[in-house]
């Protein structure tokens, strides 16, 4: 049993690489509240929209609570006897290459460190990946080769410091919120210039200084050319070019020989030579520059190359290791950074100790006493699902991520799923993943566990439990520990909690180390039981010399054998899988503003939902035009790999022949709209990273024959359907249900949804049976489910309907009677749809606020809070205030 706190307790998110403190209790009703962390560095007391709706996502609604195999219900010890004899069975008759885990950043640091050394330094292999090879292995590579270590040099103090914040691949507003905010601030106190490079105008790119809509994958010759302007105009530095690097000759001709000119470069990007000109030449000309990168660069078949790209440029002017400066890579995930620390990726040890190092192999193998150390990387994530659907990995242990519907080709990894003789799933709730796997752990969740996580700018924080754990769940490292005890390495695996687990990491990470790796947190490795639950976030590695202690590089020495960093030359590629007349658009995945990975929390949250209620593909009008789509048809994509149905917004921030589909809608929460069966599998040879950004793709309109729409208290899955979504909303759920047959088939279809029958059900069906109609009512009254069926674009508004499912007040006579009419009885304005889901504002309060006299995003955030606290929905605000002067003229 665990001891909780009965008071607000420090712990962190659970969601992206910012890693915010958040301050979390259980209130008086049993309701979670959470708040910012005032004290926490990473975000000072603010959170953002995903961040204050934690405390509505630890229901036990979908939980796994109970250990299954072959879907019953059984024991612990049932079920790890049965894990455990079936990995070393095969071990033993296949060899340790035989099996394999796929784990995830949403581990803690020690459930990664015992996953970690189990599958390198017992069972044999290093066939571990984690899903933080889909969001940052780019990265990893790109560090390597510059830096000889995998090491983010800079802080979030940065980020205040800096003149010029060049952001590439990275629409910072929706995926790291509060450094965005952050940014926005040090912007309004010294003029902050910020510079964007993506292919999209997000809502990122709508508030920054200069937007560079580069064509898809060109930043490499962005960079290069920019590295050819600093060479042209003096702006190197000689000094630490040649006392602190290697290879800046060969780097800087081969970018001149790529990027001889700004008109050359704006050519190859498509974009304007002023553009480009400006953007060089405030780079130049501001020694304090950040430049901040993402998935945009990493989730690239060449994201290593324009990793290197980028950091050759730091590293020609000195600019890396010092206040206000530096390349900065920040992660998609809470735990990216805890994973490296350990060797969570299939090519690392741990440690951030390489396979290429025999001295290091055997420094690991004699620290954990191994038997059996992993001699060379395993299998990255492709290679290791594909090895899987080949029969070749035949026990695979998938830990806390959900794979089926994330990872590219994820019809292959489905098949690959079901091929595998035995899958294990250890997991907090039932995904699309879940339901192949043998044995079913149940897991701790955000909330429920004890642990350490380490975020984008290398600082290390606790999440701590202030919730019991539900049912039989078990944190994840003491599943791992229990398996590999009874594999028989009960010794290596006696841990008796988490900070047992650190204080090991820790002395490994100073294991023989002498300044040769900068990660070195060996002064945690006598940490007491109550320094760990006290724990304060803190930077690694612990204090060192110099004027800025806490950044990395700043002496000019780096963690190469003779302590130069490398100038890496590299050329523009062009797309692995270029565009055809039959396949003419490429596709772009990535994240909406409220929503995390698969939606297994925020999905939940019906002010999350809110936003984006449905799957959309965002496409320029001169593509939907050509392809004789409107606003709001129901189209189908398809690649090479799969096809998915979304509907179209239009959008004229795209650029024209691209379009981009959100990476999270899984089976749980729509039908065949995943864009993980679109992505394209093919990797970057260096870091093994899929391209998730680019893919060639065709699309065309579904020929929708009805639609429906239900509000429901029940929790369904709805089968049969062309196409349905369902969106979290008070007090249930809401379906959108569309079909192709005749509209008297899909009433029967949208029908059978109804689990109210008979005189419970009141129902209106018209003569020709084109609209179908109906409502129920529990014992007191209030509804319970109602369902509009409609030819296609013909269905009434469902707002009035959805706020009387979240009332649960018993109906007035007067609603009863336009309960089929869909309309309320009265007018009250609705809300709109939701816009600022930090304070639930829609859009139509905010379009009557700046009728009523807001007209600047200030005085809107003071009339409604809209916009006021993480910020990512203020490009949406401004749109609409923009949009008055507009609408009063017409
Ligand atoms: Fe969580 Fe938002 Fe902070 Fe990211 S920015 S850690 S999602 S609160």
């Amino acid at each position: 049993m665990q001891d909780l706190p009965a008071t607000e307790v420090k712990t962190t998110c659970p969601y992206c690489g910012v890693g915010c403190g958040v301050l979390a209790r259980v209130a008086a009703d049993e309701n979670v509240a959470v708040r910012g962390d005032p004290d926490h560095p990473a975000n000072f007391g603010r959170l953002c929209s995903k961040g204050a709706a934690l405390g509505e996502t630890t229901g036990l609604e979908g939980r796994l609570l109970a250990p299954e195999i072959d879907g019953r219900k059984a024991s612990w010890d049932e079920a790890l006897d049965l894990v455990a004899s079936r990995l070393s069975e095969t071990i033993e008759e296949h060899g340790p290459e035989s099996v394999a885990f796929y784990v995830s950043g949403q581990l803690l640091t020690e459930d990664y460190y015992v996953a970690n050394k189990l599958m390198k330094g017992f069972i044999g292999s290093a066939n571990i990946d984690t899903n933080s090879r889909l969001c940052m292995a780019s990265s990893v590579a790109g560090h390597r080769r510059a830096f000889g270590e995998d090491i983010v040099p800079g802080i979030y103090e940065d980020l205040d410091q800096a003149d010029l914040v060049v952001l590439v691949g990275s629409n910072t507003a929706w995926c790291h919120p509060i450094l965005y905010q952050r940014l926005l601030s040090a912007r309004e106190a010294r003029g902050t210039k910020i510079v964007v490079i993506d292919p999209r105008r997000t809502a990122t790119a709508e508030e920054c200084d200069l937007h560079l809509a580069v064509g898809p994958g060109t930043d490499v010759l962005l960079f290069n050319g920019l590295l050819a302007h600093l060479d042209r105009t003096g702006t190197i530095d000689r000094n630490f070019v040649d006392t602190s690097t290697i290879g800046f000759a060969e780097a800087v001709s081969v970018a001149i020989a790529e990027a001889p000119s700004a008109r050359a470069v704006a050519a190859g990007c498509g974009l304007d030579e002023s553009a480009v000109r400006l953007f060089y030449e405030l780079f130049a000309s501001t020694t304090r520059t950040v430049t901040v990168y993402s998935q945009g660069v990493n989730q690239s078949a060449h994201g290593t190359d324009k990793v290197n790209a980028i950091i050759n440029c730091h590293l020609a002017t000195g600019r890396i290791g010092r206040r206000g400066m530096g390349p900065f890579s920040v992660t998609g995930q809470p735990n990216a950074m805890g994973g490296r620390e350990v060797g969570g990726l299939a090519n690392q040890l741990a440690a951030h100790m390489s396979f290429d190092d025999t001295a290091d192999v055997d420094r690991v193998a004699r620290f954990w006493n191994a038997p059996r150390i992993a001699r060379q990387p395993g299998l990255k994530a492709i290679d290791l699902f594909r090895a899987a659907g080949e029969g070749k990995v035949k026990a695979l242990w998938v830990m806390g991520t959900n794979p089926a519907v994330s990872m590219p080709d994820a019809n292959r990894v489905r098949a690959a799923l079901k091929a595998c003789e035995f899958v294990v799933a250890s997991d907090v709730t039932r995904t699309d993943t879940t339901r192949f796997a043998d044995v079913l752990l149940p897991a701790a969740a955000w909330g429920e566990k004890e642990g350490m996580v380490t975020n984008s700018e290398r600082r290390m924080s606790r999440q701590r439990a202030f919730l019991p754990l539900p049912g039989e769940a078990r944190a994840d490292w003491r599943i791992v520990c229990d398996v590999a005890q009874r594999m028989g390495f009960a010794e290596a695996f006696a841990f008796d909690g988490p900070a047992a687990i650190l204080r090991e990491h820790a002395a490994l990470s100073a294991f023989e180390n002498e300044g040769l790796r900068k990660f070195d947190i060996g002064h945690l490795a006598n940490i007491t039981d109550g320094e760990y639950r006290e724990f304060a976030p803190r930077l690694w590695p612990a204090a060192q010399g110099g004027e800025d202690p806490e950044r990395l590089f700043a002496d000019g020495r780096f963690s190469t054998p003779d302590g130069r960093a490398r100038f890496v030359p590299v050329r523009q590629e062009g797309p692995a899988l270029p565009v055809t007349a039959d396949r003419p658009l490429v596709l772009n995945t990535g994240r909406m503003r409220d929503q995390w990975h698969t939606m297994t929390r925020t999905g939940r949250v019906p002010r999350l939902a809110a936003n984006t209620p449905e799957p959309v593909i965002d496409l320029h009008p001169r593509d939907a035009m050509a392809h004789g789509l409107r606003d709001g048809d129901l189209a189908r994509i398809e690649t090479r790999f799969g096809f998915a149905r979304a509907r179209v917004r239009l959008c004229d921030g795209q650029r024209p022949g691209e379009a981009f589909l959100p990476m999270h809608w899984s089976g749980q929460f729509a039908a065949m709209s995943g864009a993980g069966a679109l992505s394209s599998p093919v990797t970057d040879i260096y870091s093994g990273q899929p391209e998730l950004k680019h893919v060639p793709a065709r699309i065309a309109r579904e020929r929708v024959a009805w639609q429906a729409a239900l509000v429901t208290r029940c929790d369904l899955r709805p089968t049969g359907f062309v196409h349905w979504s369902r969106q979290a909303v008070a007090g249930g759920w809401s379906y959108a249900l569309t079909g192709t047959e005749t509209p008297d088939q899909g009433i029967l279809l949208a029908r059978a949804l109804l689990s109210a029958t008979g005189e419970g059900l009141v129902e209106y069906r018209d003569r020709h049976g084109l609209n179908y109609r109906a409502a129920a009512l529990d014992g007191a009254g209030a509804l319970t489910e109602a369902l509009m069926v409609a030819p296609a674009g013909q269905l009434p508004d469902m707002t009035w309907l959805t706020s009387l499912l979240a009332s649960r007040d018993p109906l007035s006579a007067n609603a009863r009677r336009m309960l089929l009419s869909g309309r309320a009885p009265e007018t009250e304005p609705a809300i709109g749809r939701i816009v600022c889901a930090c304070f639930n504002v829609g859009a139509n309060q905010l379009a009557a606020a700046v009728q009523s006299g807001c007209r600047s995003l200030d005085a809107v955030g003071k009339a409604l809070g809209a916009g006021t606290n993480c910020g990512s929905c203020r490009s949406e605000i401004r749109r609409i205030v923009d949009a008055y002067p507009a609408q009063a003229a017409e």
